[in-house]
């Protein structure tokens, strides 16, 4: 029997422990998210992301742009970062081409990134310290937990190499000692490489590529892309309805990976404010 990795419902779980959490604190956590230009699908993500922080108490304050020059945006991250309140800060990606990403997310404090996405915490969690995970392989990881805890040799596959998701998703696999394999666009033997998978994770961006012959029976699988088809449907980059059966567990898209992402959002502002409770 194949089980499914229900990321709605495990999310929904994460955030009734997180508003629990909250309770006991000293203060609210507050996030500040920030939004440049006019992208819809950027704006959708950051509405979610307020609704989602709001419900669980924390509080949210969105900066919204049409357009913002990268020295205002620089300076409104500084103070931000100089506010002792705000407790965590996100720049949603992407930026408009005309600011330099790179720049502007090295401007957060190392403490308030709740994304993970700053050089020092990649960094981090390369040498196994302490320090914002990014939330994406965050989630991963909780709902591979639940379907194995111990990972002790398992063998791992992780199709994709961003520094969002495939970099620090094989960092957190191999930190819980699984022998692990990043596959790329370049990547050679594709498919006979992933049938070595104990646990597979494809982070690619291109609809269906898993397919069904890929996968070794009793596998894990998890499925972190999202894609729009020509029909308006959302799907992963795994084949769903053709591995399902060959899965031990699978993801589902949507409802897997997506709502996970959020909520490890969520816990990264409220674990920022812990940490400087407990300084
Ligand atoms: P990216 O474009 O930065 O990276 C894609 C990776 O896939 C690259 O490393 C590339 O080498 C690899 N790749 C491309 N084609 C390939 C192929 N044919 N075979 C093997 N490897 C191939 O993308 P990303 O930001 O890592 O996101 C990947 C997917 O995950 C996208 O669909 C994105 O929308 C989704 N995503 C979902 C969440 C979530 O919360 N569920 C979060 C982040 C990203």
């Amino acid at each position: 029997m194949t089980l499914l990795l229900n990321g709605f419902e495990l999310a929904k779980q994460c955030r009734a422990e997180l508003a629990e959490k909250i309770k006991s604190l000293s203060r609210a956590p507050k996030l500040a998210v920030i939004l440049v230009g006019n992208d819809p699908a950027s704006a959708v993500y950051v509405g979610n992301k307020e609704k989602a922080a709001k419900e669980v108490g924390i509080e949210s304050v969105a900066y919204r742009f049409e357009e913002i020059s990268q020295s205002e945006l620089l300076a409104l991250i500084a103070r931000l970062n100089a506010d002792n309140g705000v407790d965590g800060i996100l720049v949603q990606l992407p930026l408009p081409r005309d600011l330099n990403e790179k720049e502007i997310l090295q401007a957060i404090d190392p403490a308030k990134d709740v994304d993970g996405f700053h050089p020092l915490n990649l960094g981090k969690l390369l040498i196994g310290e302490p320090a914002p995970v990014a939330c994406t392989p965050k989630g991963c990881m909780k709902l591979i937990h639940l379907a194995k805890q111990d990972l002790t040799g398992l063998r791992a596959v992780v199709i994709g190499r961003s520094v969002i998701v495939g970099k620090p998703m094989a960092q957190l696999l191999l930190k819980e000692n699984c022998t692990v394999t990043m596959a790329h666009s370049k990547t050679e033997n594709l498919p006979e490489l992933c049938r070595t998978a104990d646990i597979l994770v494809a982070a690619i961006g291109k609809p269906k590529t898993v397919k069904a012959d890929w996968i070794k029976n009793g596998a894990i699988v998890i499925d972190v892309g999202i894609n729009r088809l020509e029909n308006g449907k959302l799907c992963g980059d795994v084949d769903f309805d053709a591995c399902f059966d060959k899965c031990a567990a699978i993801t589902p898209v949507p409802k897997g990976v997506g709502p996970m992402t959020i909520a490890m959002l969520l816990e990264n502002t409220v674990e920022a404010l812990e940490r400087k409770i407990s300084l």
